[in-house]
């Protein structure tokens, strides 16, 4: 896409000059990437027939890019923008090839609990994909920003709390931030490596937003699932070596996680709310307050403060999404019991 935009200088049509951000021609209104839009057009369309609708709609993306807002030509691809997010939505996975046989190996069981059973069928995968081959895992590590990042971050914990704790948390701040990545690859979406804040956590830039309420939300809460299962393998981890430090890491982890499950801002808990209807925030509310009541930890007091505020004062989707309640519930849920068997089992409050 940058070459295109680099090289488009004169005008195909007309030879008139142009600017350097112009998608149309002001002399003759030709599109200004019409040759490149018409290349995605058929990358997408080839990669629809092949099924590979990940693909598909990453070429959509980026024709959407190069096409002026307010054309029927803009409407049209982002109609399909929207469509094929929903499809690979209920596909679960980039390739319906690979979600076909996923969802085959789907124990009747799991089935059965609905959009439940298929959020515990993907916290599986999820477990399974940072156990085995966590190839994206290592794909943000080869970029220099993130490393350079990650370690001036490790230095700063380090300080704080000791190499072993400042190695444990950034590490699973890394596989939250990826947990982002992961979503925004599925869905087609261009973004940055995880930058690392020191003393505040990591960000992942997008280079392409997200076209509804749905798919933010999914990209948003994705960065919890992934670091909620790393708090819980290294809890698992904790309790199968003895080790206190590993409990303390899974502790501050799930604790983190929990932080950003705040429906405020650019929170990934805001940007799940985004998704709920009035209804499905007052559950949200619920499970919030039901992890407050059960665990005692004073967060969930301020995701409970944020959380009513954003069921009774803040503008709602008349229609909701079923599956963003049940992953924020579950997440709020699986995170507190985590956090605080952690706390219990390290039996030293961390000042976090
Ligand atoms: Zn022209
Ligand atoms: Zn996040």
């Amino acid at each position: 896409m940058d070459e295109a935009l680099a090289v488009a200088t004169r005008c195909e049509g007309c030879g008139s000059e142009l600017g350097p951000r112009l998608l149309t021609c002001p002399s003759c209104l030709r599109l200004v990437h019409a040759r490149t839009l018409q290349r995605l057009a058929a990358e997408a369309e080839a990669a629809t027939a092949r099924q590979a609708l990940t693909e598909a709609l990453g070429a959509w993306r980026q024709a959407l890019d190069l096409l002026p807002a307010g054309t029927s030509q803009h409407a049209q691809v982002m109609a399909r923008v929207e469509a094929l997010s929903r499809q690979v939505d209920v596909a679960g996975a980039g390739s319906s090839a690979d979600s076909k046989s996923a969802r085959a190996g789907m124990p009747k069981a799991l089935a059965g609990l609905g959009a439940f059973g298929v959020a515990l069928w993907k916290f599986k995968f999820a477990l399974l994909f940072l156990l085995g081959k966590g190839k994206l895992l290592l794909l943000g590590l080869t970029q220099a920003s993130t490393l350079f990042s990650m370690l001036l971050a490790m230095g700063v914990y380090w300080t704080a709390w000791g190499w072993v704790f400042a190695v444990g948390l950034v590490a699973s701040i890394y596989v939250h931030e990826m947990g982002h990545v992961a979503a925004l690859r599925r869905f087609g979406m261009q973004s940055s490596a995880p930058m690392f804040i020191p003393g505040l956590g990591a960000l992942v830039r997008l280079k392409q937003a997200p076209v509804d309420a749905r798919e933010d939300a999914r990209v948003g809460l994705a960065g919890p699932i992934w670091g909620g299962a790393a708090a819980v393998l290294t809890f698992v981890a904790a309790l199968a070596t003895g080790w206190k430090s590993l409990g303390a890491i899974a502790h501050a982890a799930a604790w983190l996680n929990v932080f950003n499950l705040l429906p405020l801002w650019q929170l990934d808990g805001g940007r799940g709310f985004r998704a709920l209807s009035r209804k499905e925030r007052w559950w949200a509310v619920a499970a919030v307050g039901g992890a407050w009541f059960l665990t005692h930890e004073s967060l969930f007091v301020l995701l409970l403060a944020g959380a009513t505020f954003r069921a009774l004062l803040t503008p709602a989707p008349e229609e909701g999404d079923t599956r963003t309640l049940v992953e924020y519930v579950g997440l709020v849920l699986v995170l507190g019991a985590v956090g605080w068997l952690a706390q219990e089992w390290t039996g030293a409050a961390l000042a976090m």
